[in-house]
């Protein structure tokens, strides 16, 4: 029986990592979140404001935008706050309304505030593992794996998934890390044949129990990113409880990548305000 990766406290001990490095810093990164108005958005935005705050990162001036709002209203809400020296990062909720077309809004932030790894330039550049600013999911992700101790090099890793802001630069970081990686999406025939020799299974879809239990590889590591709701329930893209019983270690849902992305957010908002105060080289 497969070890449950703890997403909260993998979490928890990012926090105390960057409130105590935020601690240190005389002037306080400024993080600006633009949502569009709906009552669930709005509460969302509360919670990170207080997330934000609780860290020691300001949020002023964070925005719920009307449902009705164009494209070109918020590009122009972006390329403001792009110019204004006073705000270090731009986060923008998903899902966006159907007018607006969210490749466009990522690739209008400025890559050096772009905290989720949205942009072109973060999520999905040749040498991404080298950036300083990357994509949220795609870090949690090898948060949770580094959590197991297990080295990558020379594993088989599989990455079910192929957006450019998760399967993508997941896949590139366990490059990176000298895993043998193969990048499986919709057009992939024996999905099941790869899933079952993957040492290390990322799965990206948004498809509820879309890989079996049976499929995974006795002493695997498996990372479920997906988020679906079934009958009231919030449930990754794996089998979870078959899987378990095969893999060495799991990660849940919810309680596994969520937690940490949410963290890895405040983690890239730091990380951008070193690099628009050139203090970290
Ligand atoms: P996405 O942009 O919809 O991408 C899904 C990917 O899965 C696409 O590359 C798609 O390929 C591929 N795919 C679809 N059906 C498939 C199949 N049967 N077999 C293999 N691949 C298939 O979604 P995303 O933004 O990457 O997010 C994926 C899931 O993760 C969602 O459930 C989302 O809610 C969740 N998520 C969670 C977090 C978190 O913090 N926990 C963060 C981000 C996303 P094609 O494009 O070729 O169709």
């Amino acid at each position: 029986m497969g070890t449950v990766l703890d997403g909260k406290a993998i979490a928890e001990r990012i926090k105390h990592d960057l409130k105590r490095e935020l601690a240190s810093l005389t002037q306080k990164p400024r993080l600006t979140i633009l949502s569009f108005l709906t009552p669930a958005s709005e509460l969302y935005l509360k919670a990170q404001e207080l997330q934000a705050e609780s860290l020691g990162i300001e949020t002023n001036g964070s925005d719920c935008m009307p449902l009705d709002i164009t494209q070109a209203e918020v590009e122009r809400v972006i390329q403001r706050l792009n110019a204004d020296p006073a705000v270090h990062g731009i986060f923008v909720h998903q899902p966006m309304p159907p007018q607006i077309d969210p490749q466009r809004v990522s690739a209008s932030i400025d890559p050096r505030k772009d905290i989720e790894g949205i942009h072109p330039q973060n999520s999905a550049r040749r040498f991404f593992a080298k950036a300083r600013i990357g994509s949220c999911t795609a870090l949690a992700v090898m948060e949770l794996i580094e959590s197991t101790g297990v080295g990558l090099a020379g594993k088989e890793a599989v990455v079910v998934g192929h957006s450019e802001i998760v399967g993508r630069p997941v896949s590139m970081l366990l490059l990176d890390k000298l895993a043998t990686t193969t990048v499986c999406h919709v057009a992939t025939k024996q999905l099941e044949h790869h899933v079952n020799r993957a040492d290390v299974l990322v799965v990206a879809v948004g498809q509820p129990h879309l890989i079996k239990g049976a499929w995974i590889k006795p002493g695997a590591i498996v990372i479920d990113v997906g988020i679906n709701v079934v009958n009231g329930r919030v449930v990754g893209d794996v089998e979870f409880e078959p899987a378990k019983q095969r893999a060495a270690y799991i990660s849940p849902v919810p309680g596994g990548v969520g937690p940490v992305t949410v963290m890895m957010v405040m983690k890239n908002t730091v990380e951008a305000f070193k690099l628009q105060q050139g203090a970290n080289g």
